[in-house]
């Protein structure tokens, strides 16, 4: 992509690939729907995809539901299918946000030769810190809009009128994953297979933490200045 003639129009910015890295309950996906629509570029989450499949009852949803009610990561080929067709898809052109892919090193090197294909690259890492405790009390309280996905908090982010989304006007549900069974083993999954790429992307020199311990405004503000390339703090 060049950027040879100025002009005010935003599709000469340049493009964006961002990847939303951390763990379960960090609130990836609050800060990553909310940026995505500021910058006009889709918000990637697998996990929404997944949702999403199964809500049709297509084989894949059906595929993944056993997996992702246990809390275990989904067979790859399934992934791999899902995150190639998006960023193949004239929508992504403008750039994305990643969120919940790659999810180890077999993912993260997939991707990378992806992206060789595809002739992009990776603008930034943003790697959410936040601790075990907060995590639990995050997916504890969290409730989902049926229709659009949009994430609520019981307590952190509760919706205007109980139960009902405030964007779309959709049903809250709490995500059958979102129990202690599965995510404790999901904190666990996090820990042996997605954790080591922070260091990975770290290597690759991509990567900016985010202090995720701070309330939702906090975290927004974080993630901009890490976007716009001000100084993100060290991991
Ligand atoms: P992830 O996509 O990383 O799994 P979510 O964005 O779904 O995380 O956030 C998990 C839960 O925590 C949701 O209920 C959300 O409303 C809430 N949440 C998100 N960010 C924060 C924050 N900074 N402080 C407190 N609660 C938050
Ligand atoms: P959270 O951010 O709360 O962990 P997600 O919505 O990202 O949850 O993922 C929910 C479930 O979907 C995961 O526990 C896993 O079963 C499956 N999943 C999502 N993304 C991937 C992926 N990249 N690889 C394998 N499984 C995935
Ligand atoms: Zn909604």
């Amino acid at each position: 992509m060049t950027s040879g003639t100025p002009t005010n129009g935003s599709h000469q910015r340049r493009a964006l690939h961002l990847v939303f890295l951390g763990p379960p309950g960090a609130g990836k996906g609050t800060q990553a729907a909310r940026l995505a629509q500021s910058a006009g570029i889709p918000h990637l989450s697998t996990g929404d995809m997944l949702r999403h499949a199964l809500a049709l009852a297509t084989p894949t949803g059906l595929e993944a539901k056993q997996y992702m009610d246990r809390g275990e990561l989904v067979p790859f080929p399934i992934i791999l299918r899902l995150v190639r067709d998006k960023l193949q898809d004239p929508a992504s052109a403008r750039g994305w946000v990643l969120d919940g892919f790659p999810r180890n090193l077999e993912q993260a090197r997939a991707f990378a030769e992806m992206l060789g294909e595809l002739r992009r690259e990776i603008t930034r890492v943003l790697y959410f810190k936040v601790s075990d405790e907060s995590v639990i009390r995050r997916l504890a309280g969290r409730r989902i809009c049926r229709r659009c996905q949009s994430p609520y908090h019981l307590e952190f982010s509760p919706p205007k009128s109980e139960g009902i989304c405030d964007r779309c006007g959709g049903e809250l549900y709490q995500r059958s994953d979102d129990v202690e069974a599965a995510i404790r083993t999901r904190l666990r999954v996090y820990a042996d297979e997605t954790d080591p790429l922070v260091d990975f992307y770290r290597r690759a020199g991509v990567l900016a933490a985010i202090d995720g311990e701070q309330e939702i405004e906090g975290v927004k503000r974080a993630v901009d200045a890490a976007v716009a390339g001000a100084s993100p703090r060290a991991g």
